[in-house]
């Protein structure tokens, strides 16, 4: 498959001063997988994808949607070097590059079908031959080498950030992940470790109650390092129980809000430290 060359690259990077955004990529999708009945996998590809930087576990990209004539957002970079939309904004959300395969040239990411947004809308009836463009990747979270116990939680939208988590941990660690999703049936298969032992959670009431109550039970040791993403809300909870309940650095402690009910497009710096 070949895309265009993206029109403003070179002028990008020609400008003189000035912070200059690179423009997003423009991507095709060749696979659409899904991986329960709330979530689905959908596979991008395009030459522009050739140098693409290999996202850190729990990175993020921005998505950005086509119109409703399938048209992809094309920006073009002003005097200051900052993107302008000729033809208005796009709908952009923020997304976890849950693999990316730099021999392939392909970008996978899992998105959740709950039903209620634009992206969702759009994932839930992407097909290959669909396009979008894609900002980023973003987010320097990295794995310490010396943090040998984990405890790890999340909601639906973590997902994909946890599975490439998993995936980064040295195998001589020890750790707990729980996993609250909306039911039995949205439960997928997660990259395995031999020292991680995964628990899942059924969704009771407000989104991330289940999490939240499995984190005020817990007792952790003070070397424990922890890494949580849920909605919003939920997400200070966690957090203020931790603190509350338990005895350890805060420096251990990584907290993310991923989205917020009733709120579109929750923004992706969100550490729940309000
Ligand atoms: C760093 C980061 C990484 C993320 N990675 C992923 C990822 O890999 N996969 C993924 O699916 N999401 C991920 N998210 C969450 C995603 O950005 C939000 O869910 C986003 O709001 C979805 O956009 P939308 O257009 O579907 O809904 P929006 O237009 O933003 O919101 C519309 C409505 O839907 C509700 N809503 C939004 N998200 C959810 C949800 N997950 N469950 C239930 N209701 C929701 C909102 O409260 C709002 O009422 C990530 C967020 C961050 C900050």
């Amino acid at each position: 498959m070949s895309l265009p060359p993206h029109p403003d690259r070179a002028q990008a990077q020609a400008r003189p001063g000035g912070p200059r955004r690179r423009p997003p990529r423009e991507v095709e999708v060749v696979d659409v997988r899904p991986l329960t009945p709330r979530m689905v996998a959908v596979v991008f590809a395009g030459e522009s994808l050739a140098d693409f930087a290999e996202p850190a576990p729990t990175a993020h990209i921005k998505l950005f949607l086509p119109d409703t004539e399938g048209n992809v957002p094309r920006p073009v970079v002003g005097l200051d070097g900052r993107l302008e939309w000729p033809e208005g904004r796009p709908t952009m959300r923020t997304y976890t590059p849950r693999r990316f395969d730099a021999e392939a040239g392909t970008l996978e990411v899992w998105f959740v079908l709950h039903g209620d947004g634009p992206a969702a809308r759009w994932a839930a009836q992407a097909q290959p031959g669909c396009r979008a463009a894609i900002g980023g990747p973003g987010g320097r979270f990295s794995v310490d080498p010396t943090a040998a116990l984990w405890w790890i939680g999340g909601d639906e939208s973590a997902l994909p950030a946890i599975a490439t988590l998993l995936e980064a941990l040295p195998d001589d660690i020890t750790g707990q992940v729980h996993l609250e999703v909306e039911d039995a049936d949205a439960r997928i298969a997660l990259p395995t470790h031999a020292g991680v032992e995964v628990t899942w959670h059924h969704r009771r009431s407000e989104p991330g109650t289940a999490l939240v109550d499995v984190l005020r039970q817990a007792t952790l040791r003070s070397d424990t390092h922890i890494w949580v993403a849920c909605e919003a809300s939920a997400v200070r909870k966690a957090r203020s129980s931790i603190l509350t309940n338990q005895v350890l650095p805060r420096f251990q402690l990584t907290t993310r809000g991923y989205w917020r009910v009733g709120e579109v497009n929750h923004p992706d710096h969100d550490y729940g430290e309000d």
